[in-house]
């Protein structure tokens, strides 16, 4: 890990163009293309970033799901939206750690509650046989997985068993 790279958690500074936390504020602007309601910053894919000169940026993101056809086009946005704003985007894409659903912000999990998907349990990382325990609309932990790849890779569709609500939930690793 080098220095000068700094963490999403501690970015309190701002230089020339804005700094890092500029940069962080225009990647917010790039929503998760499975789930437009959460951007890539909330999600966690964005890992780091590092102006390394005026004009240059170097982002280092992770995948949610190793075979998401979604990150390339995740770096291709960055690219274009970075050249927009006359920075030189180099993207890496950082394998380990692991993307865990640990990573999504409080917030991100209420939007994603809002917007109909059941956010993952902190923690739910650890388990490959975390499933939701609670249906969102009735309360009842009577579900079963219908579907394990539910309308994208990174999501299942699991059915209540009580009200017969199916929803989605959100199974990345
Ligand atoms: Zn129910």
């Amino acid at each position: 890990m080098q220095s000068s790279k700094k963490n999403i958690a501690s970015l309190t500074s701002a230089s020339s163009f804005g700094g890092e936390e500029a940069l962080l504020n225009l990647l917010s602007q790039i929503p998760d293309p499975e789930i437009p309601v959460i951007n890539i910053v909330e999600l966690g894919i964005v890992r780091d970033v590092n102006m390394i000169s005026e004009k240059e940026a170097e982002i280092n993101i992770t995948p949610t799901y190793s075979a998401c056809p979604a990150m390339y086009n995740i770096e291709e946005d960055i690219v274009k939206l970075l050249k927009e704003n006359g920075i030189t985007a180099k993207v890496k894409t950082q394998i380990f750690p692991i993307w865990t659903t640990d990573w999504i912000t409080d917030q991100a999990r209420e939007k994603l509650r809002d917007y109909g998907i059941v956010p993952p349990e902190k923690g739910a990382g650890e388990s490959h046989l975390h499933r939701p325990k609670k249906c969102p609309r009735c309360g009842s932990e009577n579900t079963s997985e219908i579907s394990r790849f539910g309308s994208t890779l990174c999501k299942s569709t699991y059915q209540c068993k009580d009200c017969l609500e199916p929803f989605d939930y959100f199974k990345c690793h």
